[in-house]
Parts: structure tokens; C-alpha cells; sequence
């Protein structure tokens, strides 16, 4: 009996690109960023951060609000 082993060598990978406005929530419903921050030496809290988030959940690159997205 011959048997022959395949190894899937490639993972078919779908990441959603949702920048632009910026978003709080993603696509798959994940509140939860990843995001680059520096902290502030003294308040001990972020000091700055980028505006590319990573969803937690599901990998999908948006933009991260600010505070003077809701004024106009
Ligand atoms: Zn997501």
C-alpha cells in the first residue's frame, strides 16, 4: 500500500486594512488594540502612541482615535 504524506507549508492568511477613520471597534466586534506607545516618565501613563492599531482578535490594521476626532 502506498501513502503518501502532504505538508501544508502556506496558512492562507485574510487581514482586514480598515484605516482611514479611525474606529474603536473592529469588524469582528474586538474592542481590544494593539498598539506602539511611549510612556510619560511622570504621569506613568501613555504619553503618545501611533495612530496604526492591530486588532487583538483577528489582525486587522485600523487607525486608533484621538481626542480631537469628535470635535469639528
Ligand atoms: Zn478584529
Amino acid at each position: 500500500m502506498l501513502c503518501v504524506e502532504v505538508a501544508l507549508t502556506s496558512q492562507l492568511v485574510l487581514m482586514f486594512d480598515l484605516r482611514g477613520e479611525p474606529i474603536f471597534v473592529c469588524v469582528c466586534g474586538s474592542k481590544m488594540w494593539n498598539l506602539k506607545v511611549m510612556w510619560d516618565n511622570e504621569t506613568r501613563q501613555v504619553g503618545m502612541y501611533l495612530l496604526d492599531q492591530v486588532c487583538d482578535e483577528c489582525g486587522a490594521v485600523a487607525t486608533a482615535p484621538t481626542e480631537i476626532d469628535g470635535c469639528d
